[in-house]
């Protein structure tokens, strides 16, 4: 019997996740330097973080302070760029603006201006975040509903520290992936609205859609950053 060693077997998960990115992207027209990859690392120690960065992962990504706090130390915070997913409490915003670059969850204007304060009292010139959009309205998830989004926007652009770079979602979990469609084609509705409004300056908005059990869908409805962890790194223990 042959034990299979972990960390080759995230070797040969993080390809195969890449030639999968590859070919979907390839289906739909699109280059694969479009769509960023974000490995989520969340229950994984450090080690396997350490590992896949040196395997070539420039993104990771977090879903609890808490987690980050212990571990981005131990992997080097310069190491890559790291990105918060998960909901963020207004008690563990200052936490969060000194650990991660990219925030993907803004879900209200109190949060945004905190978030502006924080970054002006630590001399943050710029904190880039996009805004997560409840799309499916279940009560386990955030983020706003869309109809508060153009507010939110708003007060967004009144502030100075903050830049808003995009939009994410988590729909709902289908057996089916091709059921998440409607949910990654509506949020790319709002972002084209966005953009075609300037939200995003010059740029044309990122959208961070796609898990592990969609990313293909969410890449053929125009994501730009998918977050993908279990197909990378494996199974998590229950509770995340
Ligand atoms: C855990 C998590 C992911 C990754 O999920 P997988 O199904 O393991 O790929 C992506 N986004 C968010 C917000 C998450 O919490």
């Amino acid at each position: 019997m042959t034990n299979v060693d972990p960390a080759e077997s995230v070797a040969a998960r993080f390809a195969a996740v890449k030639a999968r990115i590859n070919t979907a992207t390839t289906n739909c027209g699109r280059s694969s330097q479009e769509v960023a990859l974000i490995a989520i690392s969340k229950t994984h120690p450090a080690s396997s973080i350490k590992n896949l960065i040196e395997l070539g992962a420039t993104d990771l990504g977090e879903n609890r302070v808490r987690e980050a706090e212990e571990k981005i130390p131990q992997v080097g915070q310069t190491n890559a760029r790291w990105h918060l997913v998960g909901h963020l409490q207004a008690n563990k915003a200052r936490r969060a603006l000194n650990l991660f670059d990219v925030i993907h969850s803004l879900d209200s204007s109190d949060l945004a201006q905190r978030l502006d304060r924080l970054c002006i009292q630590v001399g943050r010139q710029s904190l880039p975040l996009l805004i997560q959009v409840d799309l499916g309205h279940e009560e386990t998830k955030t983020g706003i509903n869309e109809q508060e989004l153009p507010r939110l926007v708003e007060t967004v652009q009144q502030l100075g520290r903050i830049e808003l770079i995009g939009l994410m979602t988590l729909p709902p979990f289908f057996d089916n992936p091709e059921q998440a469609r409607p949910y990654f084609r509506r949020l790319r509705e709002l972002r084209d609205d966005l953009a075609r409004n300037g939200a995003f300056g010059e740029r044309k908005g990122e959208l961070s859609m796609g898990m592990t059990h969609d990313f293909e869908v969410a890449i053929e409805e125009g994501a730009t950053m998918v977050r993908i962890g279990t197909a990378i790194f494996g199974e998590r223990n229950a509770g995340h």
